[in-house]
């Protein structure tokens, strides 16, 4: 099984009430971020591209769980960061376990066999360790060797030790379906719970702007996959077999970016887990503050053009399950024989990448205040000095911006500054920008020797 039933209980029950109660938009999974900072620099990853002092922040336990309080999901993801870099993680967790979460701690599980002894086995608990694929792929994806045989060996002290484990997997264009199909069934054969598998998202900020999945690529990806390991009934997912139906093209989905919000040390996240578009200070104002009508598919928004991410259609193929006697009958039948998937097409030629964006501004770069100036001072990825209309200069890294307030994060200041913008009269990009990084540089042209 590969959720436990009082876990399928509670979410689905949950799912009626909110069905029944006729709301518009419920989340399912928070996304609870507690810190960005990582022990790994993954090529795919754009949530850890901040200056230090940005990285060195971390959400307290009551902030964590007055986040936990405030949004009704039943199950809360911990992502990061590494989330067991957090001092406070057992505290974090506990709190959750009280409140009877059901909880995805998401690790690279470096730190995972010397900090299981503090960690009590739950029906609430899971170890979502991120694999993804085997060694040769997996530690190609994180940049750093050995770090397949850490994960693998801790997964296995958990199981011993009565854990939960499950996988999560991301997958980017190049995946090889046979090798993944393998590594599926070498993740069985760990007897680990159930796998979590997404494609990458295109975030801007990240290193790799190569290899993400464009629509059509993904869909004949995972139909590949499901066809290299003779239609995959021998695998386990922990997440809806409509969710694969998605991914491999059977069925059609628009997002539901309400279902999956995060909240982290800048605040909760508009639209999704995914973009940045500002930052709401509650869980309501995130709901009411954020015009929906501007993402997903429908909306024509670029950004949402090619996302099939679990975090953003998940949600959606669970609320279908709970919309009608035939999504219902759907997700029994695609739970009981597996997901249907069509046999595999001919992929387009050619990936998402390179991105094709604006040149953004660089280090040095400054201009008067304006609406313009203020958005490219919360684009930009480091730190940097505002100059206000007493001649005062803050410097620091601007995590939100509204015509009302701006929300700088400044160093050595625990508490960040909210600003009146019509204050500012001059900007200046003065930190670097984390999202430039030397050890990418030397990444892409190792890459670049390689493909030559
Ligand atoms: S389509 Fe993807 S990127 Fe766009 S809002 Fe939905 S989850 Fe976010």
């Amino acid at each position: 099984m590969p959720v436990p039933v009082s876990q399928m209980v509670t979410v689905g029950s949950y799912l009626l009430r909110q069905r029944l109660a006729g709301v518009e938009r419920y989340p399912l999974v928070l996304m609870l971020e507690p810190l960005y900072q990582c022990n790994l620099a993954c090529a795919g990853c754009g949530k850890i591209q901040y200056p230090k002092h940005v990285l060195q922040r971390r959400l307290s336990v009551e902030e964590c769980l007055a986040a936990v309080d405030s949004c009704p999901a039943p199950v809360v993801s911990i992502p990061g960061g590494e989330p067991l870099l957090h001092p406070e993680i057992v505290e974090i967790v506990r709190g959750l376990v009280q409140r009877r979460k059901y909880i995805y701690l998401c690790t690279n599980a470096l730190l995972l066999e010397e900090k299981l002894h503090l960690f009590e086995p739950t029906k609430y608990l899971s170890f979502s360790v991120h694999l993804d694929g085997q060694e040769k792929e997996h530690d190609e994806s994180v940049c750093r060797e050995g770090t397949y045989a850490k994960a693998v060996s801790a997964i296995r002290k958990a199981l011993e030790r009565g854990f939960r484990v499950t996988t999560n997997t991301t997958l980017f264009d190049g995946a090889d379906p046979e090798r993944t199909a393998e590594f599926f069934d070498q993740a069985m054969e760990m007897g680990i719970e159930g796998m979590m598998v997404s494609p990458g998202y295109a975030y801007e900020k990240a290193p790799d702007q190569e290899h993400f999945l464009a629509r059509e690529r993904t869909v004949q990806l995972f139909r590949r996959i499901f066809a290299a390991g003779r239609g995959g009934r021998q695998w386990r997912f922990n997440q809806s077999p409509l969710f694969l139906e998605f991914l491999t093209g059977t069925r059609d989905y628009e997002c539901t970016p309400w279902g999956m919000p995060a909240y982290s040390v800048f605040g909760w996240q508009k639209p999704c887990y995914l973009l940045q578009e500002g930052y709401a200070r509650s869980y309501d104002d995130l709901l009411e503050s954020t015009d929906w009508s501007k993402y997903g598919r429908a909306s024509g928004n670029p950004a949402c053009r090619d996302c099939m991410v679990h975090s953003g259609f998940e949600a959606s193929s669970v609320a279908e399950g709970f919309s009608s006697w035939k999504g219902f009958a759907a997700m029994v039948r695609a739970t009981l024989f597996g997901p249907r998937v069509p046999a595999p097409g001919d992929a387009p030629e050619r990936a998402v990448g390179p991105a094709e964006v604006d040149e953004a501004p660089t280090r040095g770069w400054s201009s008067s205040a304006s609406s313009e100036a203020l958005r490219t001072a919360f684009d930009y990825r480091g730190d940097v000095t505002l100059t206000l209309d007493d001649g005062e200069k803050l410097e620091g890294y601007v995590s939100d911006v509204r015509s009302d307030s701006l929300r700088l994060l400044q160093k050595g200041r625990d508490v960040a500054r909210i600003l009146d913008p019509a204050r500012v009269v001059h900007v200046e990009l003065s930190g670097r920008d984390s999202a430039i990084d030397p050890r990418w540089e030397a990444w892409k042209e190792r890459r670049a020797a390689e493909r030559a």
